[in-house]
């Protein structure tokens, strides 16, 4: 067993920790207040080969691996919650269903700027009444001639006011069971019939652009199919299983700012006439944030580690999502309480990231969904 990072992992990290100090985490307060997307810092992102670390260079990535990315969405996630839930999802949601099942034609023309950082990756899952039964979709494909019409409605989607392509997962017929062929289509932000509806106004990651989309007979060319045909049920699942791993790093990322921010706040606030980190009720505060981090990160590593080893890490990425989203969270809220009255001004990040680090018990699979997951990966009957 190796706990070490290989010296291109460590680089990468460190890369990425020093431009998230410079230059995203000096801006995080603004793009909260404002809730104004920070697209000058993703043109950054792409000139430093961020958008694409996990392809191969072929396809403009920077031919990194998961862990690395992984490294990467924490270090950003703890400087920005915004910037990192937008990174993680055109990464792990925009782009990778491309690489992991586009054909060479849909690579080369949509995964290449992708990961180059021209435009931001979108995926199109939830609608209104497709939340956790995202395989309920309502949205419909049908194929005229040699092109599919999508009708439909997706909500909640991340990043699509700033991505050229979005992918829409919609049925496009039923099997000889009856049973919904779902399948995931390429489509173009500018299609006719594409409606990209303002953005919601949300309790945290408030400068991550998230808006409805409104599809009424948008056409797209056959060829736009995602790799295979009637696969967009288990395209989808698979890219949730790795969109997971960077959701629960992101987690990791905003705990570890409010347990940093509680324990240097703990070593100079002063009561009774002396630092309230030298309380044990403090202390104990301190040591329960700093082993459940840590132990958020190893099993958030081992998973990114199984994925990069090709063996199976469904069960791993729903764990270390789940664990570490609500570690996040009770992190943020002991942060905050260690703040006292400061924790709950504005002036202080503590109430951001708290209001951020709920959002990764919800997207992307909520924990009731994890428990789900890893009940049937245990061998529970299904319910
Ligand atoms: C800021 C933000 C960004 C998002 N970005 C995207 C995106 O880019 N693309 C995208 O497709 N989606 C996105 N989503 C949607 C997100 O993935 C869904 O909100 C999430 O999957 C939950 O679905 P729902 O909100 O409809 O909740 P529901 O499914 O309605 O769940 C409501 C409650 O019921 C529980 N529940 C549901 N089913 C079960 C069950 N079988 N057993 C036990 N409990 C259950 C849930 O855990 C939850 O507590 C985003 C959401 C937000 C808030």
């Amino acid at each position: 067993m190796n706990f070490s990072f290989t010296k291109e992992q460590r680089m990468i990290r460190d890369m990425v920790r020093d431009f998230a100090t410079k230059e995203i985490a000096p801006k995080a307060e603004e793009v909260d207040r404002t809730g104004e997307f920070p697209i000058e810092t993703f043109h950054k992102m792409g000139e430093l080969g961020l958008m694409g670390i996990p392809f191969p260079e072929e396809y403009g990535g920077s031919g990194g691996d998961t862990m690395s990315y992984i490294l990467a969405v924490e270090e950003i996630g703890k400087a920005c919650g915004s910037t990192g839930l937008s990174y993680a999802a055109a990464v792990s949601l925009g782009a990778s269903p491309i690489y992991a099942f586009g054909t060479e034609k849909q690579k080369q023309e949509h995964l290449v700027p992708l990961a180059k950082g021209e435009s931001l990756g979108a995926f199109g899952l939830t609608e209104p009444n497709a939340g956790s039964d995202a395989g309920g979709t309502r949205t419909k494909a049908e194929l005229k001639g040699d092109r599919y019409v999508i009708n439909g409605e997706k909500c909640w989607i991340t990043n699509t006011s700033f991505a050229r392509t979005v992918i829409v997962t919609a049925v496009n017929g039923v099997d000889k069971k009856g049973k919904k062929k779902i399948s995931a289509f390429i489509v173009p932000t500018d299609s006719k019939g594409l409606t990209i509806r303002s953005e919601y106004e949300k309790m945290g990651v408030k400068g991550s652009n998230t808006t409805e989309l409104v599809l009424e007979d948008v056409e797209v060319p056959e060829e736009n199919i995602l790799g295979d045909a009637d696969k967009g049920f288990h395209q989808f699942l698979y890219t949730l299983d790795g969109g997971r791993i960077s959701i629960a790093a992101l987690a990791l990322g905003i705990g570890r700012a409010a347990y940093e921010a509680a324990l240097a706040y703990s070593q100079e606030r002063k009561q009774f006439g002396k630092v309230i980190g030298s309380f044990q009720a403090i202390q104990f505060k301190l040591a329960d944030m700093a082993m459940e981090l840590e132990l958020a990160s190893n099993m958030i590593y081992k998973a990114a580690w199984l994925k990069d080893n090709k063996k199976p890490f469904k069960k791993e990425a729903a764990m270390a999502k789940l664990f570490a989203s609500e570690t996040a969270t009770r992190a943020c809220n002991q942060s905050l309480q260690i703040h006292g009255g400061y924790g709950y001004m504005r002036e202080y990040s503590i109430e951001r990231y708290l209001r951020d680090a709920k959002l990764m018990e919800i997207g992307e699979g909520t924990s009731e969904i994890q428990r789900l997951v890893i009940a049937r990966e245990i061998g529970c009957p299904k319910s």
